[in-house]
């Protein structure tokens, strides 16, 4: 199957990026854009970069390609201050310059075949799928986007891609229906080519459990703590049904029926 954003890519490099804006979207999570010509120009939606934090954060920290500009020389994250590395980045000045490794990982795989996808986020794993969702549109694909979260960690609609189908999930019905995400899978399952999904574990514990999905295309992004994001320290190993692989070189794309659930509970 031919595909759109798929298969080898460049090999990453080691940018200083311009730090152009980081401004909060809602409490505690961040936009940060920095200039980034080299990985921006290689990018594919699903792929991320190793970001060095100061501080005492000593290992790069993986944050998602949230977008590429139109101009191509920007990219963006979408992250949450969690801990010590994104606390520290969650404080960048325009001005200031960040050391990432990217484009990194394997990304989505988007057939050229498609016509209509469905897009699955929870919560911040809207992150990586905005940049899908523009591919897609720029394809002339139907992108449904179903986004499920918190009522008061709600992404602005206004910075989502034009032309997508919003279907909004809210853990207590404040905005859209009420109920986990996962819920609508079954529903387009008919009639979308593919689905990509991204957010926490539970969502595709979930997702692997329903008997009617078995055998679709339906595409997920792990995250998984990992130390050096090139595929050297093992650190991010995970079990699949073809052995064992590292989520920062095999991924963190996988077949959703690629993954032994049973043995992801301690990940
Ligand atoms: C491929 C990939 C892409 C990612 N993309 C994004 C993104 O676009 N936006 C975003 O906000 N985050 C993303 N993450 C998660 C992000 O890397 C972590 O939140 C970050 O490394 C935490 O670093 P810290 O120093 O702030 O927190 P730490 O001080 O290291 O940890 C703080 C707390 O967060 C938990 N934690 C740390 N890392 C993870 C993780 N990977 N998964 C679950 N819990 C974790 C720790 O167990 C601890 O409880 C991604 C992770 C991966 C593997």
């Amino acid at each position: 199957m031919m595909a759109i954003v798929s298969g080898p890519g460049t090999p990453p490099t080691q940018s200083k990026a311009e730090v152009l804006s980081c401004n909060p979207v809602t409490a505690g999570t961040y936009l940060l854009r920095v200039n980034a010509p080299a990985v921006a120009a290689a990018a594919r939606p699903g792929q991320f970069t190793m970001v060095k934090c100061g501080g005492d954060a000593f290992l790069r920290r993986p944050l998602s390609i949230h977008r590429v500009s139109e101009t191509g020389a920007e990219i963006s994250f979408l992250f949450a201050a969690i801990g010590k590395g994104t606390d520290w980045l969650s404080a960048s000045k325009p001005g200031d310059t960040l050391d990432i490794i990217g484009p990194l990982g394997n990304g989505f795989d988007l057939h050229v075949s498609s016509r209509e996808i469905l897009l699955v986020a929870g919560g911040l794993g809207l992150a990586p799928l905005v940049f899908l969702a523009e591919r897609a549109r720029r394809n002339g694909i139907r992108v449904n986007l179903a986004y499920g979260t918190a009522s008061d960690q709600r992404y602005d609609k206004k910075l989502l891609p034009e032309g997508i189908r919003l279907v909004e999930f809210t853990d207590d019905g404040t905005c859209g229906r009420k109920g986990f995400v996962t819920e609508c899978v079954p529903g387009f399952i008919g009639s979308v080519d593919q689905v990509f999904v991204c957010g926490p574990l539970p969502m595709y514990f979930a997702l692997s459990k329903q008997q009617n999905l078995k055998g679709k295309d339906i595409q997920i992004s792990l995250e998984t703590r990992m130390a050096c994001g090139l595929g050297v320290c093992y650190a991010c190993s995970i079990k699949t049904v073809d052995g064992q692989k590292q989520v920062c070189h095999d991924g963190p794309v996988f077949r959703l029926d690629e993954i032994v659930w049973n043995e992801m509970a301690g990940i």
